[in-house]
């Protein structure tokens, strides 16, 4: 599962390329369903640096 650091913006870029269309935007909180499979698009497409994968 991914940790969300506090400098997020929302962008919804990590949404965008998630090919399990697993990660929902609300407006201040990012929302990973069962479907992740670890694959770590999200964390390569994030602008910021903002996601990283849990040990
Ligand atoms: S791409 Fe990065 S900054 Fe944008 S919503 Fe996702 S984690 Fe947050
Ligand atoms: S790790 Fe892969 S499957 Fe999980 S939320 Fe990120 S892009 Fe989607």
């Amino acid at each position: 599962m991914m940790i969300v650091k506090d400098w997020c913006s929302y962008c919804g870029c990590c949404a965008g390329v998630c090919v399990r269309n697993c990660i929902e935007v609300k407006e201040t909180a990012l929302v990973f369903d069962e479907n992740c499979n670890n694959c770590g698009f999200c964390v390569d497409a994030c602008p910021l640096a903002a996601l990283e994968m849990e040990e």
